[in-house]
């Protein structure tokens, strides 16, 4: 395992699997446990938020990347309408078909990581190709799979393929996923890489998870994370427009900048269901899910619930888009990207 040298201030870093410094990440049990071990309590859960120890990020970025700027641009316009791509692993006619099912209606794409299926794209060929096909790629980076020199590597590439904004995450564990065989690296995690991410020029986002605990310190995790650099924040489900006016109230009392994007469940079918059902500490709207499965046509019912749940989403002060948030079930990526794409025109017309 990777060591993380031995002047850290804390030592719950030691004791979490993932070796992080400014933890916890956002697989925390609703008991306190950690992500791979539920008979262990998370390192951090129970100690004060550990702070940002390095100066604080620059307000101005000294050469941002080209995809930064644009969707900097695009953010003083209006909001984004972004959407978890849906597109098969390592399949680039797949990309490219969900990317043609999807533009347009959709401003830009999150690739990131996937339980289901660990081995993709490398991150920076990922932006490449989905900027080829003339989508806005922004693109997740985790901890897990890389150490720092390449995820440093990674940067420099997202970069110079044109990725609007980079997604920092710490990365679920190994143990859990399509891949417990591989050696998980976690060298760094996602505030130390967001500072990396913010100094290679990139416009960088975090995920939060309200509802996980600690659920009265997540916000000032994600404070500590903009000390580093972040200026977006993609907030995980958490059980609709409240929880998220109530996570962002919380922020601001405690000075965040950051624009965010709550995440909206998209649930079209069974399948589309089931791999919902896989995402870590998953909260949805009450009874959000068996409506949509038990009506006359769930996809029609899955479309008229996401595009409702996103306006409610947009009035909240602060929030500066939505993540169409989902999978699609095997062999039913186009239809989904479809879907998608029918979610982000009629937001856009009530808009
Ligand atoms: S829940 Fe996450 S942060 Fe907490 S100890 Fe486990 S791996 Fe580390």
């Amino acid at each position: 395992m990777v060591g993380r040298g031995a002047s850290l201030p804390v030592d719950s870093s030691s004791s979490c699997p993932k070796h992080m410094t400014y933890g916890p990440c956002g697989g925390v049990g609703f008991d306190g446990s950690c992500e791979i071990d539920a008979a262990t309590r998370c390192a951090f859960v129970d100690i004060d938020t550990v702070g940002w120890r390095r100066p604080p990020a620059p307000t101005v970025v000294q050469s941002p990347s080209a995809g930064s700027e644009r969707v900097r641009a695009l953010l003083g316009e209006r909001p984004l309408v972004v959407a978890d791509f849906p597109a098969r692993a390592v399949d680039a006619r797949s990309l490219e078909e969900c990317v043609a099912a999807m533009a347009g209606p959709v401003d830009a794409v999150l690739s990131g990581d996937a339980g289901p299926a660990r081995v993709q794209f490398a991150p920076s060929y990922r932006a490449r190709l989905i900027a080829d096909a003339d989508m806005l790629p922004f693109i997740g980076l985790n901890c897990r799979d890389r150490n720092r020199v390449a995820l440093e590597g990674e940067l420099a590439g997202l970069a110079h393929a044109g990725a609007g904004v980079v997604h920092c995450i710490t990365g679920d564990h190994t143990h859990t996923g399509s891949r417990p065989d591989a050696m998980p690296v976690f060298d760094l995690d996602a505030t130390e890489l967001t500072a990396l991410a913010r100094a290679a020029g990139h416009l960088v986002s975090v995920a939060e998870s309200p509802t996980t605990p600690p659920v009265d310190r997540r916000a000032a995790r994600l404070r500590e994370k903009e000390k580093a650099g972040a200026e977006l924040c993609f907030v995980n489900h958490c059980g609709g427009a409240e929880p998220v006016a109530r996570f962002i109230a919380q922020a601001r009392m405690l000075g965040s900048t950051s624009g965010f994007l709550p995440c909206v469940p998209v649930v079209l079918d069974e399948g589309s269901a089931h791999l919902l059902r896989t995402f870590t500490t998953l909260v949805l709207p009450p009874g959000y899910l068996e409506s949509i499965l038990s009506a006359a046509d769930p996809r029609e019912a899955g479309i008229a619930a996401a595009v409702s749940l996103s306006l409610a989403m947009l009035q909240i002060e602060g929030v500066v888009g939505v993540d169409l948030s989902g999978g699609a079930a095997p062999g039913r990526e186009t239809e989904h990207a479809q879907s998608l794409a029918e979610i982000a025109h009629r937001l856009k017309e009530e808009l």
